[in-house]
């Protein structure tokens, strides 16, 4: 009989590897620190939101493999993993996403203002998860509404994936906030458009607790 299925910390982790208790037992940390390294040889910017995002698309697809192979190591057959192209679920179709889209263009875009004007000492550490949490929270509402057609998962499965990706956003959307409030006090100038970012992530708070599958109208 298959064995419970649990995938790994990092499946439902925000990937900040320097606050977790797990890097030692980690692959997808160890896989990063070399990744990082790369990075650096190459002469990019690990944190740049562009670099970030292409690195998180490599983790979720590598986290995926993983999924699969720690399910078939549980007694999950392989032969229920469709071999085709999976189906695509264009992620604009769901509210949830739409929201999160909209954060993250318009978050963007505020980053690439404040870089180039120079983030203020007072909320360098805010501002840091700002960038942080602005791609992931796209990135993984993202991955959320995918797995709704992902015939891979049982329900059991599927439940456990979407806890553990719910939580991750839920974060997210809790570092975020702190953030934003804080830089709300120390950037005047940017007060509208923090305001705004902070609206947004309000109706994505209440979209996820009331209902994550709705749709949008055409
Ligand atoms: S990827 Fe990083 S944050 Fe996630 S579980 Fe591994 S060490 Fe922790």
């Amino acid at each position: 009989m298959a064995k419970k299925f649990k995938p790994g910390p990092y499946n439902y982790c925000d990937y900040r590897c320097e606050r977790c208790d797990e890097r030692e037992d980690c692959r997808v940390y160890k896989e990063n620190q070399e990744r990082i390294l790369q990075h650096y040889i190459k002469g990019e910017d690990p944190s740049d939101p562009e670099v970030f995002m292409n690195d998180l698309k490599e983790i979720f697809e590598k986290t995926q493999a993983m999924i699969k192979q720690a399910a078939a190591e549980r007694g999950i057959e392989l032969d229920d993993i469709p071999d085709e192209e999976e189906k695509r679920t264009d992620p604009h179709e769901y509210a949830i996403y739409n929201l999160a889209y909209d954060y993250f263009i318009r978050a963007h875009r505020l980053i690439k203002r404040l870089e180039a004007e120079g983030i203020p000492e007072d909320i360098e550490a805010e501002f840091e998860d700002f960038v942080w949490y602005h791609a992931l929270i796209v990135a993984k509402t993202g991955r959320l509404v995918s797995s709704f057609d992902d015939d891979f998962f049982d329900p059991e499965a599927r439940e456990i994936e979407e806890e553990g990706t719910l939580q991750v956003i839920n974060k997210s959307i809790m570092y975020s906030r702190n953030a934003l409030n804080k830089m709300l006090n120390e950037l005047p100038d940017d007060f509208q458009d923090i305001v705004d970012l902070l609206d947004i992530l309000k109706r994505l708070e209440i979209q996820l607790k009331t209902n994550i599958r709705k749709k949008i109208d055409n």
